[in-house]
Formats: C-alpha cells, sequence, structure tokens
C-alpha cells in the first residue's frame, strides 16, 4: 500500500533505531508492522494531542496504551512529579509515596486489601500467579485466548495484543516446561473451564482472565461469564485473577470491579495507576497477599518499586480522577462511538463498535465478536486503510485492529470535532480497500 503523505523526520529516526534495536522499537505493536508505514517519533504530548518529530500534530486516541487518563502533560500530575524530583529519584528504602498510593488503592478497590508495587504490568501477572501457585501449591494456569497479560512466559500462550496483531502462534524461547503448565481455553465459554476442572482436579492454581479484555479488539465478558469463573475457581479450590492493568482505574473509580462487582481473590494493576510512570502493582485478599515475602514464603522483589517519582505520578493522577472525571471520558467515549459507527454506516462497511464502559474498538465485521476466534474473522485489511487515513488527516489510533481505544478527559469538543471531521474520509478508505 502507497501513503501519499510522508514523515522524513520520524523515518529517519526510525532507520537510526533499526540499526540499534531490533526492528526499531522497544514494544512490538510501535513498529506499525501491521498497517505499514513510518511509525510516528513523538517529541511532545499536550492535553488529546501529540506532536511527531515532523512537526504534525494528532489528537491521540492511544494514550499511551491507556495510562494517559487526563491528558498529556496535565499541570498537576506534571507539578507532583517536579515536586517528587526535587527530592531525589529513587532510594531503595520504604517511602511515603508508596504507602499513600497503595492506600488509595486499598480505598477505591473493596477486594484489595493488600497491595504489592512493582513496575510493569508484566511484573504483576507474573507475581500474583507465582503467589498463586505457592499459595495453593498447585502448577497449572487457566487462561483465555486473545486475554494478553504481558510477555509473562507462561501467559504469552495465544495471547492478544502484540501476539494477537502479528498473528503468532506462540514464541520461541518459552520452553514446553514453562507453557506445559498453562491451559488456553476459549473466551467466554465457562463450559471449556468446567471441562478444564474436571479434567485436572487439584491441580490448577487459578484462572487468569482479564477483567474485560482489550487485547483482541475490546470483547467484554458474556453476562455472568466472571462470575461463573470466581465460582468454578471457588469450588475447585483455585483462585480467580483479575487482570485489571488496563481497565483499572479506567472503566470506573474502581476499574472493572467497580462495573462488575465480582470480587477477585487477586487483581493486577498497572498503567493509569502510574500516570505515565513505571509503576504497577497486585493485590487482594489478605490471607493470600500474607504469602507474599518478606511476611511469607513467596519471593517477589524489585530495585525500583514503589519509586518515588512513579508513585508522585500515580497518586496525583489517581486523585484527579473523581466521578466528574469519568463521566466526561464515558461521554466522550459515547459520542466517539456513536459518530464512528455513524460514519462507517454511512459509506456501507461492515462494522461492530464493541465497547466495555469507556474502552471500545471496532471490528469490522457485521458478525458478533465474543471471542479470539470471532476477532481474528474481521477484515483487517479495512482496518488498515481507515488508520492510514485517520493518521493522515492528523488523528492518531492504536496501529492495528486488535487494540483498545483510549479516550481522556483532555479530549474536548475541538478533538472531537477533528476527529469527526476525519471520519468521513477514512470510512471512505475501508469501504475501498481491497484485500
Ligand atoms: N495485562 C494487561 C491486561 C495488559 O493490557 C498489559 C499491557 O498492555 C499487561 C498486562 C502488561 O503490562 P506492561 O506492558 O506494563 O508490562
Amino acid at each position: 500500500m502507497a501513503y501519499s503523505y510522508e514523515a522524513p523526520v520520524s523515518q529517519s529516526l526510525f532507520d537510526r533505531a533499526s540499526v540499534v534495536t531490533p526492528g526499531g522499537v522497544n514494544s512490538p505493536v510501535r513498529a506499525f508492522r501491521a498497517v505499514g508505514g513510518t511509525p510516528r517519533f513523538m517529541v511532545s504530548g499536550t492535553g488529546p494531542y501529540l506532536t511527531d518529530a515532523d512537526g504534525r500534530e494528532y489528537v491521540d486516541l492511544v494514550c499511551s496504551w491507556g495510562p494517559m487518563i487526563l491528558g498529556h502533560s496535565h499541570p498537576e500530575v506534571i507539578a507532583a512529579v517536579q515536586e517528587a524530583v526535587s527530592r531525589g529519584t529513587s532510594f531503595g528504602t520504604p517511602g511515603e509515596g508508596e504507602v499513600a498510593l497503595a492506600e488509595e488503592i486499598v480505598a477505591r478497590i473493596e477486594p484489595v486489601e493488600q497491595v504489592r508495587l512493582v513496575s510493569s504490568g508484566t511484573e504483576a501477572t507474573m507475581s500474583a500467579i507465582r503467589l498463586a501457585r505457592g499459595f495453593t501449591g498447585r502448577a497449572k494456569v487457566v487462561k483465555f485466548a486473545g486475554c494478553y497479560h504481558g510477555h509473562v512466559d507462561a501467559l504469552l500462550a495465544a495471547a492478544g495484543s502484540g501476539v494477537a496483531t502479528f498473528g503468532l502462534p506462540d514464541t520461541p524461547g518459552v520452553t514446553g516446561a514453562t507453557a506445559g503448565d498453562t491451559v488456553v481455553l476459549p473466551y467466554n465459554d465457562l463450559d471449556a473451564v468446567r471441562a478444564a476442572f474436571a479434567a485436572h482436579p487439584d491441580e490448577i492454581a487459578c484462572v487468569i482472565t482479564e477483567a474485560s479484555p482489550g487485547n483482541m479488539g475490546v470483547v467484554p465478558p458474556a453476562d455472568g461469564f466472571n462470575a461463573g469463573l470466581k465460582e468454578l475457581c471457588a469450588a475447585n479450590g483455585a483462585l480467580y485473577i483479575s487482570d485489571e492493568v488496563m481497565t483499572g482505574f479506567r472503566t470506573s473509580k474502581a476499574g472493572w470491579y467497580g462495573v462488575d462487582g465480582v470480587r477477585p481473590d487477586l487483581m493486577t494493576f498497572g498503567k493509569v495507576m502510574g500516570g505515565g510512570f513505571p509503576a504497577a502493582a497486585f493485590g487482594g485478599r489478605g490471607d493470600v497477599m500474607a504469602h507474599l515475602a518478606p511476611a511469607g514464603p513467596v519471593y517477589q522483589a524489585g530495585t525500583l518499586s514503589g519509586n518515588p517519582v512513579a508513585t508522585a505520578a500515580g497518586l496525583a493522577q489517581l486523585r484527579l480522577l473523581d466521578d466528574a472525571a469519568y463521566a466526561k471520558i464515558d461521554a466522550v467515549s459515547a459520542e466517539l462511538r456513536s459518530l464512528v459507527g455513524d460514519a462507517l454506516s454511512k459509506e456501507g462497511v461492515a462494522h461492530t463498535v464493541s465497547a466495555a464502559s469507556n474502552m471500545f474498538s471496532v471490528f469490522f465485521t457485521d458478525q458478533p465478536v465474543r471471542d479470539y476466534e470471532d476477532a481474528k474473522k474481521q477484515d483487517v485489511f479495512r482496518f488498515t486503510a481507515f488508520f492510514h487515513s485517520m493518521l493522515e488527516q492528523g488523528v492518531y489510533l492504536p496501529p492495528s485492529a486488535f487494540e483498545s481505544w483510549f479516550v481522556s478527559t483532555a479530549h474536548d469538543e475541538r478533538a472531537v470535532e477533528r476527529i469527526a471531521a476525519a471520519l468521513p474520509a477514512a470510512a471512505r478508505a475501508a469501504s475501498e480497500a481491497t484485500a
């Protein structure tokens, strides 16, 4: 596919990056391989906008893949960071900021009695499954195809996000021994979970699921699915782990737990709670968390865990996320969903706008999408055309048909108008695209 627009500075940065970094990027989906073209190297962000190295401005619907829920460079978050930095950047000792952030998480999310801070969502899920295995004395982990829990060896089987984007069946480097204890099931299929418990009695340590998946595109849990998981786990002595790295503090004040009220044994968080810095967490039942070192025998640690700058950013961001902030994000999301749906309908493009609270994505199919197999049946080539048309018109979408779109409190009328103005041509491009 030829693109009618160019990004010479980004291209030259990408050329340099490709010499010193595999694929030119530090996280695969950033490379634009699924959509083609030159990845944009961003130099600054303000509110709902990003500016690239060629000086072009975009309305940002990626929001750093979720964290920037207040938009870029929010003055109060920046001030908190500057204040923290002025006192030093890492002490390797406990500090008050991490206590305050943990208290904020515990106060917001009722099932979280205790929480341990880490630096990435990957670390959070990796540690949560280690803890579940240590607590139950069992080895097997159940996960769902299309759910992404970070690049944890045991959880990369049939994962979403970049693994879905690139159609990777698995990844070399994950040994049979590591993956052998992972049971991968179709999403939204409680019968499959029942059958797995029957096939592996007393062997399953935990079921881990995205609270509401956003890594195969947005595919919300069917009514009763999460509650059913919880029930099956409880009946079979396994822990129910809800991965809220993406949904946490985004889909409501209390994340997806605040939406469906299903009480997990353990939960994982990241993205929003770090305010754009590397901070993540896992937490849950006090009796389970008590098994973590130094209180208990399950080892887990981190040089930069609870970093004072990251915790200051996260705390400042969470404190600004009140009911009014969520109402605003929900409203902008609803408006965009209807604008996108209308534009595609007008051009006769088969599509489904799928939402979970304010997270949403567009599947280029009119068939229901309940799991990863359904998601893969969409016309990805139409997304590619749509994506490039939006990019050319100054709207930055996730460069993959299998990712959630994110909005922020900073997406104001002007930003929405710019998106609305770009949609007709993008919908036309999608309709005219050929496989
Ligand atoms: N879990 C979920 C649901 C995610 O969406 C992600 C990242 O996108 C992760 C875990 C991994 O988080 P990180 O990229 O911070 O390691």
